[in-house]
């Protein structure tokens, strides 16, 4: 027997999820892999995924690795090129490149081919992470236009507020005006965009956390947007114990029992991705029942109040979040979103699909 920890993926679920997205969008879909498909496993999500027609990713490996296990979409690098050499090996995978900078243009001048490259060109309507200016636009668009290396070109932005009560209304607005006049495909939403603004969804949505069954809202869950999980993290009770009123639990004591009360360790830690800034009182189920986490996560171990699941022995299932428990849940009880828990899988826990 090995530890009992195991992450599950439902790759039935990751194409439910990818058909919600591609009923919400008028036009067609880049699922968003970077990140090992957020800690999904990049080829075996891609492959549920191949009904999209596209795939996004920032490594140049990863996309190659995508050609080379078969896949025929558009295959989009989502921070373009970093090197001149990496644009003949985009032409060779015919790859799309994002172009979001003034030295990725010069690259592109001194880059021999013709008709070889796809570009994504990104604008920045004021995230500030990367893009041309809408003032740099007008410019950049006069020197791709008879460009040499050019086959096809689409525009893109990126919402830095699509999840959040401020929404996209500026972004857009900017982002409509100074794209009127191109006849070219616009590419805008991510997830959040896609889900909440009709207006914002282009020719190409760019979707990621909504595929793993994640909501990218804080007022809406996962379940009410008709999302369902694809990882299940779980793991077993290796130990279960009872302690009296007045007694401490785990590193610094960080829990103090009230009363006596039945405790027990999970094998599962912040090495196997678990936040270590989970506090006491994050949901966490065992035997399927709801309970809390207790004192401070320690690398290979957490602890669950048992007060009240009486039958709770060692050996007992726990699942610390998937089915029956949002991710997301369990991200706001540590302090950051479902996205960051997904990536921070750790290579140690084995996956099953
Ligand atoms: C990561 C990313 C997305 C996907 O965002 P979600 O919030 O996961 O839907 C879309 N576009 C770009 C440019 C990204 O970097």
């Amino acid at each position: 027997m090995s530890r009992p920890i195991q992450a599950h993926i439902n790759l039935s679920a990751l194409k439910h999820n990818l058909h919600v997205a591609q009923r919400k969008a008028n036009g067609r879909v880049m699922a968003v892999i970077k990140a090992n498909a957020y800690g999904h496993g990049l080829l075996r999500a891609a492959e549920a995924l191949r009904d999209a027609e596209g795939l996004a990713v920032l490594d140049i490996g990863d996309a190659i690795k995508l050609r080379e296990a078969g896949s025929r979409q558009t295959i989009l690098l989502l921070e373009g090129f970093f090197s001149i050499d990496e644009l003949a090996l985009i032409a060779e995978y015919d790859l799309a490149t994002v172009v979001h900078s003034q030295h990725q243009l010069d690259m592109l001048d001194a880059y021999p081919r013709r008709q070889a490259l796809q570009v994504w060109l990104k604008i920045n309507t004021g995230m500030n992470r990367l893009g041309f200016t809408p003032y740099e636009l007008p410019a950049v668009m006069e020197r791709l236009r008879s460009h040499r290396a050019l086959r096809e070109l689409v525009l893109m932005t990126h919402f830095s507020h699509a999840d959040e009560a401020q929404g996209i209304d500026a972004q857009l607005e900017l982002f409509k005006g100074i794209t009127a006049a191109y006849r070219v495909p616009r590419s805008l939403a991510n997830s959040a965009a896609l889900l909440r603004y009709p207006a914002a969804q282009g020719d190409w949505a760019r979707p990621g956390i909504m595929l793993y069954g994640a909501s990218p809202f804080a007022d809406l869950s996962a379940q009410q947007l008709g999302l369902q999980p694809v990882m299940t993290l779980t793991s077993e009770l290796i130990s279960v114990r009872s302690i009296k009123a007045g007694e401490q639990v785990g590193y610094a004591g960080l829990f103090r029992a009230e009363r006596d009360m039945r405790i027990g360790t999970v094998a599962c830690g912040y090495a196997d991705g678990y936040p270590r800034h989970a506090v006491t009182g994050t949901p966490i189920l065992v035997n399927g029942q709801r309970t809390r986490t207790l004192g401070r996560v320690s690398m290979d171990m957490l602890a669950v109040d048992l007060s009240d699941i009486a039958d709770a022995t060692v050996g007992c299932c726990v699942t610390l979040w998937g089915e029956g428990l949002a991710v997301e849940e369990v991200a706001r009880a540590a302090g950051t979103i479902s996205y960051e828990l997904l990536c921070a899988l750790a290579p140690r826990v084995p996956v099953r699909y």
